[in-house]
Formats: structure tokens, sequence, C-alpha cells
């Protein structure tokens, strides 16, 4: 077919963070975006609201259903469902794995953590560009989104400082104790302690209230404090650059003269010279992999294994739960384990106010009931801490095959042989750590199952040569035009939160595809 008429100038699939990064980059430079979302402004949200116990725990109590390897965020029926809409839509399925991805306005924001910070030289090293080219965008995200936190203490340096941090949210009673008695390098230069970079808006703006302490963060903020990509997408609906289809659910890609033309489930079809995709890391994959010439059986993809461990601080039993707080990360921590450059745990550490108490009574090694009791005794006094391993210790791969007229999509779930005992010298180290700041680490401390964590990447990493590989902006090398701008694309997955670092990785592949439009 040939295109003497396209649609625009890009098409951006998605219109999750990655997406909205990518448009707005797009827009400013005066290039017209569409773009096609498979989800509509139906809120997942809203089909889950009415009675309070319905929104927290499902119609079927669904939240409360035993320890099934999921986190609490995961486990929320509007989580559950926006990630089995995608499972369903898009074809794909884990095996011991856990495939996490979205259908939905605004990707996976709308249920996200929050917690943020940027890639450093060392995070990034082997990609084919360097730090100084992702620090102006770091600095564009960052100020768009609204992230607090300190810019003081010692985790300052390890977060980044490239865009304006909002004064830091007051933290919980138990998470203050750890940091009153923590001094920078009294744990040695290996660990480092401070507070947690969230997007959750301390003072109000553009049109965004700032959070009151409710602690309702878990089920959604109603005031729009916590970061969700829909804010963008309502900024880059005012723009006359800018369009958005709604249950726009693409499902293939083919060369027209002088571009891309991609088709809806629906059976509509658009065109444009450039098209990128931000359908997530898995929805990306589950896109493009029928665009490889003799596409490999299957693709390494990169994960964060995770794990958690609760912690008592016994200073705080018989206090009452705190009135007021938030439920998002309160600290971070940072933990070296081995030798190399990227051998180094990051975790975020949470008060539990809000979390529901079955999340606990499975973890611990007593009987339902007896726990129950127990948690609600030692509730105030009780944080849990995540820690994320590097991208090299994951071993997933992704497979796929031609079903009917589209492909599905399988992965299997892995991690590298020496990760458990890594596990264990980072549990050991952990523990005399928390311990001599005034917390207990209680049994139960485990790791997910592989993709609980949602930080994927590796599966068209840029600057491979090769048939899956992608330039230094993401541009896929086997079908000029196409471009990847969401985390399928990073080369390595370090254990630092990887949003924020998608979304600057974004914007910057927004500038080059800006640059290219003018210049042609
Ligand atoms: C419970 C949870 C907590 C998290 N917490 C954190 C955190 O604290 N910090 C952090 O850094 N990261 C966190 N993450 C990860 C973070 O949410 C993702 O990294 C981020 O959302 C990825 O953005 P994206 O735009 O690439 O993809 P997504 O957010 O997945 O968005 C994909 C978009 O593409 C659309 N789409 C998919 N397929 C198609 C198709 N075929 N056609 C058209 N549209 C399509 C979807 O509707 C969606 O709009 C968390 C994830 C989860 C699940």
């Amino acid at each position: 077919m040939n295109h003497t008429f396209f649609d625009s100038d890009c098409i951006v699939v998605g219109s999750g963070p990655a997406g909205v990064s990518v448009a707005f980059a797009l827009i400013e430079s005066g290039v017209h975006v569409l773009m096609l979302d498979g989800a509509n402004d139906a809120d997942t949200t809203s089909r889950h609201s009415g009675e309070p116990w319905k929104r927290m725990l499902g119609s079927e109590l669904e939240a409360l259903l035993p320890e099934d390897g999921l986190s609490p965020k995961l486990r929320t029926p509007v989580s559950r469902q926006i990630v089995s809409n995608f499972q369903q839509a898009c074809n794909v399925r884990g095996e011991g794995f856990v495939a996490i991805g979205a259908k939905e306005r605004g990707g996976l924001s709308h249920i996200w953590g929050g917690l943020v910070c940027e890639y450093d030289a060392g995070d990034i090293e082997g990609w084919p560009l360097s730090i100084k080219d992702m620090r102006s965008s770091y600095g564009v995200v960052t100020n768009r989104i609204g992230v607090s936190g300190s810019t003081t203490d010692e985790m300052a340096d390890f977060l980044g400082r490239s865009g304006t941090i909002l004064p830091a949210l007051p933290i919980g009673p138990s998470a203050v104790r750890l940091l009153e008695r923590y001094r920078p390098g009294s744990q040695g230069p290996e660990f480092g302690l401070g507070l947690a970079r969230n997007t959750i808006l301390s003072v109000a703006r553009d049109g965004r209230s700032a959070c009151d302490l409710r602690k309702d963060c878990l089920w959604g903020c109603k005031r729009g404090a916590i970061y969700d990509a829909r804010f963008d997408l309502k900024e880059l609906k005012r723009n006359d650059y800018f369009r958005l289809l709604d249950d726009a659910h693409v499902v293939d890609l083919r060369r027209v003269r002088g571009g891309w033309e991609v088709s809806t489930k629906d059976g509509r079809s658009f065109a444009a010279p450039r098209i990128v995709i931000a359908a997530g890391t898995l929805g990306t994959a589950a896109l493009l992999i029928q665009l490889l010439p003799n596409a490999p059986a299957e693709l390494p993809l990169l994960s964060s294994p995770a794990m958690a461990m609760p912690i008592l601080v016994p200073a705080r039993l018989g206090y009452l739960p705190p009135e007021k707080g938030y439920s998002l990360a309160q600290l971070v921590y940072r933990l070296r384990y081995g030798y190399d450059g990227r051998d180094f745990v990051t975790g975020a550490v949470y008060e539990i106010e809000g979390l529901p108490a079955s999340f606990f009574t499975a973890r611990l090694p007593l009987s339902r009931r007896a726990g129950t009791e127990i948690f609600n005794f030692i509730a105030p006094a009780l944080l849990v801490a995540t820690g994320y391993f590097p991208g090299t210790q994951s071993d997933n791969k992704l497979r796929w095959q031609r079903n009917g007229n589209g492909i599905s999509v399988v992965v299997r779930g892995g991690v590298k042989g020496d990760l458990s005992t890594n596990v264990d010298k980072v549990l050991r180290r952990l523990r005399k750590i928390w311990w001599r700041l005034g917390g207990l680490m209680l049994p139960g401390a485990s790791l997910a199952q592989p993709g609980t964590d949602a930080h994927f990447g590796g599966l068209f990493p840029m600057g491979l040569h090769g048939a899956h590989g992608t330039d230094q902006f993401g541009e896929l090398n086997v079908a000029p035009g196409v471009f990847v701008a969401d985390g399928a694309a990073l080369p390595t997955v370090s254990s630092k939160f990887v949003t924020l670092t998608i979304m600057a990785n974004a914007d910057r592949i927004g500038r080059h595809i800006a640059r290219a439009h003018r210049a042609a």
C-alpha cells in the first residue's frame, strides 16, 4: 500500500509513563502525534468503587486470598483487573513468572508505588550513550511529574539530582526510629540509608492536590497527589498537536511507502512515517517480535529479583497506630554485596499502615487466627523492607508462537544460580544492620516470584547489533522508522527503580525523533 496521506507525523502506541514522555517531547517541537491506546477513559478504579470494603478487598474478597506471591499492591482488585485484562488482550502469560503489563489508560502508573530514582554512569555502563545524554531528560520528567524527598541526605546523590525535588513529607514513627539511629557511614561504606524519593506531591500544583496523609494510597489516591500518567494525558489533550484514540488495541505493523501502518483489533488502520512503541515491555514484545526476520524462538528478558522482609521496631510496641501517614516508601537503602559495580541491592522501607493483615499472617509461622491477633498488637511497630537485585541475577526467557492470526507469548521465570547465595548474604548483613538501628528482622523474609518486581527490560536492547537490537535511540535495526521507547529498549536493568529511567529515555528518544522530523 502506498501512502499519499499519513494520519499523523508520528504514532505512539501506549498511554503509560513511556508513551506520555515521548509524546510531550514530540509535540513541544511541533510534531503531530496520534496516540493509540488499547484502553479507554473508563476508570478501572471507578468500576471497583462503591462500598469501601469492595474497593479494598474486591467483591469476592480476592485481596484476602492466602499468600500467592504477589505484593500487596498487586493484590488489590483494581491491580488484578488491569493485569488480567493485559494478559488476555495481548495473549501473554507467565510460567513461574508474574507477567505484569497493563491494558489501562495511563498504564501501570495507575497502580504503581511511585518510588523513583535516576540511573547513574555506573548503572548505564555499556549503553550506547552517556549519562550526560540522560540528565536533561531526567530533569524534564522529574519537574513535570512532581517528586518529593530529600536533596541533602546520604542517599540524595544515589537517587539523582537532575530535577527540582519538592520538600519531603513526614515519615511514619517506626521509620523515624530507624533513621534517627543511623549515621552516614556507620554501617560500612557498602550501606546507605535516607528518605525515599516518591512521585507524591507535598505541595499542590497543576490542578493536583498535595498529599494530606490520609493513609489511602494503596487503594488509589483520590486527591491526585501520586503521579499517574493520566494527569499528563489531560495536559497533552489540550494541545492541538496531540490526538488520543480509545480502544485502539494495536495488533499488527507493516511497512508502507515512506513509513508504517498499524492495524487495530477492531479493524482500523493508521499510518505515519514513524511509529513509537510504548506498550510496556511485555506488550511491546507481543507486538514487535513478529517483525523480526527469523525471530529467535526465545529472547532473554531482564527483571529485578525482589525480596521482602518484615522488621519489628520493639521500641514502638504498645503505641497506637499513627492517625496520619502515607503508604508509599518511607526510606530507601542501598547495600553492596559483591565486587562488580552492579552488585548492589536497592530497597525501600514501608510502614505497614493500610496493608491487609492477611499479607503478614501468611508470612508468619503461625495459625491465621494467632497471626491476626499478633499482627494487630505489633502493627504499629512493624515495617516491611523490600530489596531488589540487579537484572544480571534474573534468568527469564520469553518464548512466542504463532496462534491463528496473532501470536502468543509465554515468559518462563528464572533466576541465576548464585542468587540464593547472594540473598542469604544480603539478609545476614541486613539483619545485623536493622538490629543496630533498633529493628528486629522477623522470620518470613522471602524472595518473590520472578516478575513481581515489574522492572522489566533487555528485549530490544539499545546498542545491540542484530535482529532484535535497536540503535542508541531505540530504532529497531531491522525496521527503520519503528522506535522502542519503553523498558524493552533498556540494555541492562539495575537494582534501582526503573520507571524514571524509562521516562527519561522516552523523552530523549522523542527529542531525537523531533530533530529527525525537522531535518526531513
Ligand atoms: C504494583 C506495581 C508497583 C510499581 N511500583 C513502581 C515503583 O515504585 N517505582 C518504579 O520505578 N516502578 C514501579 N512499577 C513499574 C512501573 O509501573 C512501570 O515501569 C511503568 O508503568 C512502565 O511504563 P510503560 O509506559 O513502559 O508501560 P505501561 O505502564 O505498562 O503502559 C503501557 C500502555 O500501553 C497500552 N498498550 C499495551 N498494549 C497495547 C497495544 N497492543 N495497543 C495499544 N495500546 C497498548 C496500555 O493500555 C498502557 O496504556 C510498579 C509496577 C507495579 C505493577
